[in-house]
Parts: C-alpha cells; structure tokens; sequence
C-alpha cells in the first residue's frame, strides 16, 4: 500500500505523523512511504533522516494526496486540503468532527474514510491515542506554571523547589486522571507541597499509593477547592467529564480567595475549562490577568514540545496505521474492534452516533 505523511499546515502546528522509525517498520513489510519534503522540520527531523530509512520524499502535499491510498496526519484536514481528499482513500488523524460543521461536511462530500485518533477505544475502554498527549500536557503544565509563576511574567516571583530556609511552592491539581497525575508527579519532583483533587475516591486512593511523601489526596467538592485556592501558588485545571464541557469549579468570585499573583494552568480549557474565567489562548500570547490571577489557557499545549509530543503520538499511532496499510483498511477495521470504533465517517455516512447526534444526521 502507498502511505502517505503530508506537512502539517495548521497555525502553531510542529508535530508530524510519522517518525523514521515508522517509515522503517512499514517499508520492512513492503509498503511505500512518501513523506512531503520538510514534514518533519517542525520536529527536528530532516528530509534525509526519512529518506535514509526508505521513505520517497515528496515536493508537495498534492503529490502526496493523490498518489498515497492511507493518508497518515496529526492535525483535521485544513480546508486547503479538503480538495485532495478523493473518495476511496482512507485518512487516519484527529478529526474532532463534533467542533466543525464544515470540515465534517466536507469529509462526507469526498468520499474518504475518515479514522479518528480520538475516538479509537481499547478493550479496557481507554482512549489510548489521547492519553499520550494528557501525559505531554500533564508534565508542562508545571513547566510553564514554574516560569509564569516568575516576576518578568507577572508572577509572584516563587521558585517552586524553594531553597534551604526558605518553604517550596504549594501546587493545587484539580482532577487526578491522566493529566492531573502527570502535572502531580512533576510537581513533587520539583519538590512542591502538592494537593491533588479528584471526586474518584478509587482514582484518589491509586494516587495515594503510587505518589511520594509531598502528595496529598483530597476529595473534590467546592469547600475543599475552595480552601486550596486560599494558600497555592500554582492550581492546575485538570477535570474532565467525558463528552461534556468542563465543569466550571472555580467561580470569579472565588479568585479573590487566592494569593495575589498566584498561577493558573487551565489545561482542560479545549473542554472550555474549570474557571470561570478562563477563555482559549495561543502560544503566541499564553497568558493573561483577571483580579490579580495569571491565566494561561493554552489549547494546545503538546504543540510547543513538537518533538516529544511527535514520539510520543507515533509510538501508540504506528500500531493501527501498520494494520491498516498491511491487511487494508476494510479488513483492519473488521478484525480490531479499537480501529472499528475510530472510523467516523465512510464513504459520505457518518458512522459515529456522537458525530451524528451533534448535526442531526443520520447513522
Ligand atoms: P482523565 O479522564 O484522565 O481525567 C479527568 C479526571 O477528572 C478524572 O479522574 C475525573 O474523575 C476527574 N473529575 C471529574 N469531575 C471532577 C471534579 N468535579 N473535581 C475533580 N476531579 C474531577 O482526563 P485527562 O486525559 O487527564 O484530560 C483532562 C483534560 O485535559 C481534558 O479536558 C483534556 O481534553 C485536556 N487536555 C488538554 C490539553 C491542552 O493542550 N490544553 C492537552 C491534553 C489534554
């Protein structure tokens, strides 16, 4: 089968589908990999890399579009690929169809087989091509809550290790799944006081277990939240309540409860976020300040760790995209049952109840 990775064109964008490693696995067995020239220049990966392990380096993404029967993207087709999709051609990404009326309009006019990353489901129920982006998410919510918790960025100009004499930063994690325990366990590397929140009493007792010394469990409800705010620098948002939008658990008026110029990091903000007062920002300009809070409500924090985030997805994508190059899209998706549950469009029906439910189709 002919694969085919283009350069991803959305704004802020470093990511690529596929790595050397994949181009390898699937020329191994037979498959051709075309890779558009510069795909991986956002990761750090050249052209050469790519072409040193077997894959045809092509000009530009019409070529790879038509000439490719398995497109492989991180990103939803962007309408300036939207006249590339041929009916017949299987396109394996994120879609998010549920957030884009046109993009799924356009996807059900071309014919394509549209399979999302985030809605494959394994056998435990997980979404493990979303988990490895939590994980990524997790982790730099404490990096950039570290450097915006510094004076030049309007912080409050608290180092979170702290020093000998002188106390670390308290860190407040709202949600202890997978994002909320990476944040946690950064967080107490880092030598921060660290609460971590969550209405999941089992979750809260696996936390309590697996955590160091400087992790306390704390059952969520709006008291506790409440008298964690009064004493933390740095609160992480980090709830989510599947299909639904993010409750919202710290009011506005709550933030007067809080230390003046203490931190927050809204990850679940593409979910529309915990706080009341938190709205989408971009890399470009991650934070800004209501009643004496720094904000930072990044939607799409892996961007910025391109690299990292690019191997971290290709490790767990490069299983289905080898079942779907190796036995055909039709066979893969009847024999796994995880691929099945990602196909949310084929050949101009939507297949997804979600997706259908959203915009009155029929499925
Ligand atoms: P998850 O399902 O693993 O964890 C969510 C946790 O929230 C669960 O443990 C759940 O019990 C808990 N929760 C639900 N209601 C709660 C409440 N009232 N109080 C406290 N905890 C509550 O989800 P995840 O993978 O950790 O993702 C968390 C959020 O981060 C999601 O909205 C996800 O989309 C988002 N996310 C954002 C980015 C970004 O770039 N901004 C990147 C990755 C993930």
């Amino acid at each position: 089968m002919i694969v085919g990775v283009p350069k991803e064109v959305k704004q802020d964008e470093y990511r690529v589908a596929m790595v050397p490693a994949g181009v390898e696995e699937l020329t191994r067995a037979g498959h051709t990999v075309l890779i558009q020239s510069g795909a991986g220049a956002g990761s750090g990966i050249s052209d050469d890399q790519y072409a040193a392990t077997g894959a045809q380096i092509v000009s530009n993404d019409a070529e790879v579009w038509a000439r490719a029967d398995l497109i492989v993207k991180v990103k939803e087709p962007m309408p300036s690929e939207w006249p590339h999709m041929r009916a017949g051609q299987t396109v394996f990404t994120y879609f998010h169809f549920a957030a884009d009326r046109h993009l799924t309009e356009a996807v059900l006019k071309s014919g394509i087989t549209a399979i999302a990353y985030e809605t494959i489901r394994d056998a435990k129920g997980t979404l493990p091509l979303l988990t490895p982006m939590s994980e990524v998410a997790g982790r730099m919510s404490i990096q950039e809550g570290a450097k915006y918790l510094e004076r030049p960025f309007d912080g409050r100009g608290i180092l979170l290790a702290g020093v000998p004499g002188v106390p670390p930063a308290t860190v407040s994690v709202i949600g202890a799944g997978v994002v909320g325990a990476n944040a946690a366990r950064v967080a107490a590397g880092l030598g921060a006081n660290v609460f971590i929140l969550d209405v999941n009493l089992d979750r809260l007792r696996y936390i309590d277990d697996v955590m160091p010394q400087n992790v306390t469990t704390v059952f969520s409800n709006r008291l506790n939240i409440r008298e964690c705010l009064q004493f933390s620098d740095l609160v992480i948002g980090a709830v989510l309540i599947p299909g639904a939008k993010a409750p919202n658990l710290v009011t506005r008026d709550d933030l007067k409860y809080m230390l003046p110029r203490a931190v927050v990091i809204d990850v679940a903000i593409d979910q529309g976020g915990c706080f009341e007062t938190s709205r989408p920002t971009t890399h470009a300009n991650p934070t800004y300040i209501v009643d004496d809070i720094v904000h930072y409500c990044v939607t799409n924090m892996p961007g910025a760790v391109g690299r990292t985030s690019t191997y971290a997805l290709t490790n767990v994508t490069l299983p289905y995209a080898m079942q779907l190059a190796s036995k055909g899209p039709e066979r893969a998706v009847k024999e796994n049952p995880a691929l099945l549950a990602g196909v949310n469009i084929k050949a101009g029906k939507v297949t997804n109840q979600a997706v259908a439910e959203t915009f009155g189709l029929e499925c």
